[in-house]
């Protein structure tokens, strides 16, 4: 492989001395599920987000379900959210017995259309989660308001956007709840499963205490059928460091991002994600859009380049939500994009070199003369 998709390895290298540290505290204390190194990370990720609680469990999809969990929605709601996100965001819905809703996103942010959002509420509406894709947040003030208009609480799908900001808030920090993933490859990554909430509402982050711990208060003593979902002390003490690196890996990838923006300038073969003015835009995922997309894949793959497709199926044709009853043409920006999506290597430690090679094969594949084609050309 030319150019990885990603490289963790390289992410990790230099701070090895410090988590080799950790490791041996950690073991020294054997503080292994939940315990002292989860609730010094909760602090510091809280604070980083900007609000005043986070709830550290196993993974992104238990972030989303426990925060559902603590507003009290079960069987026979309705929660909206996009069909274009990874499948955990209605894993989550489904798991509290109700049902996703979906509406679809903006053709320029992909992320939820407010304008869709009012039509899709019915009285059995009990949340909206918006979904920071590939790491911009959703267009949170309509958002907000109409939620607001509906007396709807608004949960972030965070997952993807630990770090963006939507005119100057923080991911996460807006709605009742941000859910986030801390799954090795995303932004801020730990090394295993891990998931995090954040929230300033008191009540809720006591509630997400409880489920996540087998709906105990008291040890033995269970007020709610919960789930076995903390946190491994491993990894809070891992995520504490790494976190210490998050806003720089952003800018990083900030940089990286506008060095592919300005490289395909003007080729209209190749569309480049399109950042709102007032987002800061973290990059989890550099994705294109082009026509005929799965030619264009394999011919990146031959030339030693690793990308990805985010997604290539949007939920509602799913077949785990075939019962929902949609069918294609239900939401055709989703299904346009999941054609046309291709997603380039983007991770920190990326080089300049790394990337003119990424442009110049994609150029190559896509049928744009590359500056050097051109020069040989006129020679
Ligand atoms: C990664 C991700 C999740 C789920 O996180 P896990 O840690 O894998 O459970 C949910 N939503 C989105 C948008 C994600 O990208």
């Amino acid at each position: 492989m030319r150019v990885p998709f990603l490289n963790l390895k390289k992410q990790h290298d230099p701070l090895m001395p410090e988590i080799r540290a950790a490791f041996e505290k950690v073991v020294e204390t054997s503080a292994f599920a939940g315990g002292p190194f989860v609730a010094a990370f909760e602090q510091d990720f809280a604070k980083f987000c900007g609000a005043k609680f986070a709830v550290g469990v196993g993974n992104g999809t238990d972030a989303l379900w426990f925060a559902l969990l603590g507003l009290g929605i079960g069987p026979g709601d309705e929660v909206i959210t996009v069909p274009s996100t990874f499948i955990a965001t209605a894993e989550a819905i489904s798991y509290c017995g109700a049902r996703p809703v979906f509406v679809d996103v903006d053709e320029q942010t992909y992320t939820m259309d407010p304008v869709l959002l009012e039509n899709a509420i019915t009285p059995r509406t009990k949340a909206i989660i918006p979904v920071h894709l590939f790491g911009q947040t959703a267009d949170m003030d309509p958002i907000l308001e109409i939620a607001k208009a509906h007396k709807l609480p608004v949960i972030e799908d965070a997952c993807q956007a630990h770090g963006a900001t939507y005119k100057g808030r923080p991911a996460g920090s807006m709605g009742i709840a941000g859910a986030f993933s801390f799954y090795p490859g995303k932004n801020l990554g730990a090394m295993g499963e891990a998931g995090g909430t954040v929230t300033n509402d008191a009540d809720l982050a006591a509630k997400m205490r409880m489920f996540r711990d087998h709906g105990q208060v008291k040890k033995y003593y269970h007020d709610a059928v919960g789930w076995n979902g903390r946190m491994d002390g491993l990894q809070g003490a891992i995520l504490q460091i790494k976190l210490r690196g998050l806003a720089v890996g952003n800018e990083l990838r900030r940089a990286h991002a506008a060095q592919y923006d300005k490289a395909f300038a003007g080729c209209d073969e190749i569309a480049t994600p399109f950042a709102a003015k007032h987002n800061t835009h973290v990059y989890h995922v550099y994705a294109v859009r082009v026509r005929e997309r799965d030619k264009i894949l394999a011919a990146m793959t031959e030339a030693g380049i690793g990308c990805g497709i985010h997604y290539p199926v949007p939920l509602h044709l799913q077949t785990a939500y075939k019962d929902l009853g949609y069918t294609e043409g239900s939401f055709p920006v989703s299904e346009r994009t999941a054609k046309e999506f291709l997603s380039l290597p983007m991770f920190p430690e990326l080089t300049k070199e790394q990337i003119q090679l990424v442009v110049d094969e994609l150029k190559t594949a896509c049928g744009v003369a590359t500056k050097a084609q051109t020069a040989l050309a006129m020679s």
